[in-house]
This record gives C-alpha cells, structure tokens and sequence, in this order.
C-alpha cells in the first residue's frame, strides 16, 4: 500500500506539474504575440519607420489595421515606402509630404491632420508618430493613425449649426433683410472704415407711406406681404457691398459704402420711382417716403442716424413719396 501510495502522489505531483507547463507555454505565446494582437487590435493604425543608411524610409513594421486603412499590401509598402503618401487626398498631399519630408531629415515627433483618398473614398485621420534611436544608432519612428472621420463630420455638422444659428441671429424673421442689431454692428464697422479711408459713406432710411392704413384695410397678413414684397424690390436695388436691414415695423435702413450723397440720392430715387409699380393684389399703389444723409468727418452712428431720421421726417412733412437729402 505504501508502493502504491507513493504511485498515486507522484501521478498528482506530474498532473500539476504538466498543467503548471502548460500555463507557462501560454503565457509565453502571449507575451510573443502581445504586442501583435494589440497592434492589430487597437483602434488606430500603427507602424513603425526607419531611416536607413542610405537615408531612405523603411517600413519594419505595418499593422493590418493601417494596411486596410490605406488599402495597400504589406510587401508593396516594404518595396516602395513611399507607397503611403500616394493614399494622402491630393488637396492635402503638399502639406503632408513637406511636413514628414522636414520631421524625417531632422527628427523630432511628427505630427499631422488630413485626408485621406483610398478607393474613392475621404477619411480624415491625424498622425502621431514619437521618434527614438535604434541600437544601430538609426531614427526611427513609432507611429499611430487614428481615423477622426466621425469627430470631423460632427464638427462639421456643429460649424453649420452655428453658421446657420448666427444667421437666424442676424436676420429679420419676415423678411430675411439683417435686423437692426447686426446692422448696427456692420454699420460701426463701415462707418471707421470710411472715417480712416477718407471714404464716402450715405445711409438711407425709408419708410412706407400710411401703412397703418393698408393694414387696417386689408389685414395684418397682408401687410406682411407688401413687407415682404417691398424689402425684396429693395434688396434687389442694392450692390453686394450695400446693407440692407428692416429697422423695424415698416421702416428699412441702407448702408451704402463708397456712396456720395449725390448718388445715395439718385439711387433713393430709383427705389422711390419703382415701389408704386409693385403689384400686390388688392392692394393700391404703395409709396415711400426715404431720408439720405452721408457720413460727415465728425459723425458717428448716432449723429448720422439723427441727420437721416431728420431727413425722413422732412419727406413726411413734404407730403411723402419723395426723398429728402439730410
Ligand atoms: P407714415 O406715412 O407716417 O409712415 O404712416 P404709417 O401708417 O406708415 O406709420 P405709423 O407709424 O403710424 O404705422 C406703422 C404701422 O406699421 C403700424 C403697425 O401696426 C404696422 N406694423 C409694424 N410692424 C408690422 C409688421 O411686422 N407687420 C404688419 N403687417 N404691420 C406692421
Ligand atoms: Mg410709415
Ligand atoms: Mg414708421
């Protein structure tokens, strides 16, 4: 029995012996395979690059994530290195190569955001890459592409957000002129632009003529219509350097820039001539009355408003549809 317990011990002490070996070859293969199974796992591309005596790149290392990211082979990249860079989107290429061309001759981390073109297709990715000296004494390059397709189109999508949410801002709801706030902000900025310039600048204020009476006639709804209709005749008077903004209820204000009083007034005119030959339905002719100023060495927003509204309230006093100089 003694025999045969001592058999029995040293059949356990094998079992565990040949499991512990087991555990240990597997712990082995994973340590070989560890940073494989990372690279190829991770969510970015990586690879690693070295100048070569000769100072050409060299590829050591491509994971397949990077490879199907560029849509390349393995061996043709370690045949022509500078495969790659024919996947960077013509528009970006230029940038790109000078920026890795100048990392690669004098060293350092490189770094870099673009697109890509791959099979008619555009994926924006950043490039990181840390550079080290081989033992061999030879730079080389640690590398990481990231595909920041996704971030790049909400980003986008959030430019155009905000692009579309500061035009609501400045835009007037009926009529789509600016409102009088942005006009105010653009008027500022014109008004030292011409001050510095020595520039002509007038200013047009109109008004529609007994509009009061056209809507208790015809409904508030179709007022609105002769507003939209009229800020449209207007819009389409005006330069691409002109301003036109509704300052509220039935009046509209114009900046007009490199513009003297002289032609400030004949424009002024033109519209006032044009505004009865607009035909809305149901409703008469409708006039304007408009006061045109220009910007004075000594005027600011306020003086040059004082000056036109002045003069808007002499083409009333004048009996309306007609245009007063300040
Ligand atoms: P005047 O010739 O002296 O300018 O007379 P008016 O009737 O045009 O001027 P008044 O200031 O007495 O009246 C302006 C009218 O404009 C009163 C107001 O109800 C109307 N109004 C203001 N904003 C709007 C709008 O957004 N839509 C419509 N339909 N009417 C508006
Ligand atoms: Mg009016
Ligand atoms: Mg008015």
């Amino acid at each position: 029995m003694e025999v045969d317990g001592t058999l029995v011990v040293s059949l356990i002490d094998r079992t565990a012996e040949r499991r512990l070996e087991a555990e240990r070859e597997a712990w082995r293969q994973l340590q070989d395979n560890l940073a494989l199974t990372l690279t190829d796992n991770m969510p970015a591309g990586s690879y690693v690059l070295h100048r070569q005596v000769d100072g050409r790149p060299h590829f050591d290392f491509l994971s397949r994530r990077l490879l199907a990211m560029l849509g390349l082979e393995r061996e043709a990249v370690i045949a022509d290195p500078m495969l790659p860079c024919r996947c960077v989107h013509p528009d970006d290429a230029a940038g790109f190569l000078d920026a890795a061309r100048r990392i690669f001759t004098a060293g350092g981390p490189f770094g870099w955001q673009g697109r890509l073109l791959v099979a008619g297709q555009i994926r924006w990715v950043r490039i990181e890459a840390e550079p080290r000296l081989r033992p061999d004494g030879l730079p080389a390059w640690d590398g990481m592409v990231t595909d920041i397709s996704e971030q790049q189109r909400i980003e986008e999508e959030l430019r155009i957000a905000n692009g579309n949410l500061e035009k609501l801002a400045a835009t007037d709801a009926l009529t789509g002129t600016w409102n009088r706030l942005h006009f105010e902000q653009r008027l500022e900025d014109e008004i030292a632009r011409a001050h510095r310039y020595g520039e002509p600048l007038s200013l047009l204020l109109l008004d529609i003529d007994h509009f009061k009476a056209i809507n208790d006639r015809h409904g508030h709804q179709l007022g609105d219509r002769v507003l939209v209709e009229i800020s449209r005749r207007l819009a389409r008077q005006m330069r691409d350097t002109d301003l036109l903004a509704r300052w509220g209820g039935e009046e509209f204000v114009a900046v007009l820039p490199h513009t003297s009083a002289r032609a400030a007034g004949a424009l002024a005119e033109r519209i006032r001539g044009l505004i009865p030959t607009l035909s809305l339905p149901g409703v008469g002719a409708v006039t304007i009355s408009v006061g045109v100023a220009q910007l004075q060495p000594d005027d600011d927003l306020n003086s040059l408003f004082q000056r036109v509204d002045r003069a808007l309230y002499g083409a009333k006093e004048g009996g309306r549809d007609r245009v007063v100089q300040a």
